[in-house]
């Protein structure tokens, strides 16, 4: 079946300043590979990595934002601040599943992320490859 989002362009920028993702109350999944990446890119160990930063929710490591107002833990005045070892879910925010389901709902998602509908056309391979990557 071709999903609506292959029938038309649809574009995204991650807009500069906007950290809204990163202050939004909620958790932030990382899987083995977000573990050990985020890890080596802080020059510390998943143990360490997990010990400090995340808590267990069920079978998932989960690093909780948004608890008494706080705002992600990585976040800097710079931004991200694992942008280079950000886990998949930051990765590839805004194409996720839930937020693809429909055009509808990718309208409501773009009430709240500004990068939604300017910016570049993001090639239909790109966004297949982002539902892909993060699934939960
Ligand atoms: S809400 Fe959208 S524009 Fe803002 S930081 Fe998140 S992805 Fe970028
Ligand atoms: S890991 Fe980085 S991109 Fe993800 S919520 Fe935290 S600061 Fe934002």
């Amino acid at each position: 079946m071709t999903e609506w989002w292959e029938k038309e362009p649809l574009r995204f920028e991650c807009q500069v300043d906007c950290v809204k993702c990163c202050v939004r109350p909620g958790i932030v999944h990382f899987d083995r590979t977000d573990i050990r990446k985020a890890a080596d890119f802080l020059n510390t160990s998943p143990a360490e990595f997990k010990k400090v930063f995340l808590k267990r929710d069920g079978n998932s490591w989960v690093l909780e934002v948004g608890e008494e107002g706080a705002p992600c833990a990585f976040l800097t005045d710079q931004g991200c601040g694992i942008h280079p070892a950000k886990p998949k879910q930051c990765e590839s925010y805004p194409f996720w599943k839930e937020n693809m389901d429909s055009k509808p709902m990718w309208r409501l998602v773009g009430g709240f992320c500004p990068g939604i509908d300017i910016g570049p056309m993001v090639p239909v391979g790109t966004i297949k490859s982002f539902l892909k990557k993060f699934t939960r």
